[in-house]
């Protein structure tokens, strides 16, 4: 837990602005048995006069409402609300540089009456919001990728698009296989060896200048920055653009392969592995390097419109 007094020393719970130690949940709270939670991650970009923006946050509260929908959890606060709150929570942390902010709903207790078990409805939920100092890195992160043999979580049994706490368990098991063997992250599948995407990030792959990313089903979380970067790439690269169903030969025989999430921005990979393909080293591409610089852009110019707008 975060001291007093330091960054990232306020937090956001329930209606209050509070210490991190005023904040203690019991263990029967109900996502923590149960991974019944919704999150997000939204970038806050520090400008030279100190002012902070939030990218995209308008697109990030309402894909937190979707996913909180799926828990049968309706927000109290509205997005421009949230959003009024995130920035007033960066501003009490005075953080000094890029951040990442972290909301969080989650299902706590039975309401009397509703019976012992795992279950959605009669369950009371609350929301947290927390800020993390998360620099960007200067011309894109290099990632390497291992190809996992852990399945994401097919639609038909969480659905992909809700950012749901439990739907992190086999990434987070992805994650050790792929360090277990000396990469980075983990590439993942789908249980029908479709390429999904990554830990925390969509996948990119770039072959005969011809750009390609698994398409909406191959249960992927639909991402921001993927959204974001598929526009990037229509109005300003005079490449085709595919949202397609990809498998690990054509992840392997890529020319170029990027990630991009709101931690990650984009990232280069610059190597993949699998037991069945070895290794292989991939330069950092032209395509990519251009869509780090277009993506560096358009966080630090691009005005908060839901703020603009409020
Ligand atoms: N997939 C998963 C599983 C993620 O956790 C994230 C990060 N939110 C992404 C993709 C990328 O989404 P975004 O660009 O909205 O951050």
């Amino acid at each position: 837990m975060t001291a007093r007094g330091t960054s990232g020393s306020w937090r956001y719970f329930d209606g209050e602005f509070v210490r991190p130690d005023e904040i203690t949940l019991p263990d029967t709270t109900q996502a923590l048995n149960y991974g019944t939670g919704a999150f997000e991650g939204i970038r806050a970009y520090r400008f030279g006069s100190g002012a902070m923006t939030m990218f995209r946050v308008k697109e990030h509260f309402a894909r937190l409402a979707r996913s909180c929908a799926t828990l049968q959890i309706e927000l109290s606060e509205s997005a421009e609300q949230l959003a009024a709150i995130s920035n007033e929570l960066l501003e009490r942390n005075d953080l000094q540089i890029d951040s990442y902010v972290r909301p969080i709903v989650f299902k706590r207790a039975l309401r009397p009456g509703t019976p012992f078990g795992v279950r959605l409805s009669g369950v009371s939920a609350q929301i947290a919001i927390s800020v993390v100092p998360m620099p960007s890195v200067h011309g894109g992160r290099n990632v390497t990728l291992w190809l996992s043999d852990v399945r994401r979580t097919p639609a038909a049994a969480v659905p992909s698009h809700a950012k749901i706490t439990g739907n992190y368990v086999n990434n987070a098991l992805a994650v050790e296989e792929a360090t277990a063997h000396g990469y980075d992250d983990a590439m993942m599948r789908t249980i029908d060896d479709r390429l999904s995407e990554a830990s925390t990030s969509n996948v990119f792959l770039v072959t005969d200048q011809v750009v390609r990313t698994p398409d909406i089903r191959c249960d992927i979380l639909p991402g921001v920055t993927r959204s974001a970067v598929l526009r990037l790439l229509e109005e300003h690269l005079d490449v085709r653009v595919e949202e397609a169903a990809l498998t690990a030969t054509d992840l392997f025989a890529a020319d170029e392969v990027f990630l991009t999430g709101t931690g990650v921005e984009i990232a280069h990979v610059t190597a993949l592995g699998s037991p069945s393909h070895g290794r292989r080293v991939l330069a950092r591409g032209p395509i990519t390097s251009r869509l780090v610089e277009l993506y560096a852009a358009l966080v630090r110019q691009e005005p908060n419109q839901l703020m603009a707008n409020m």
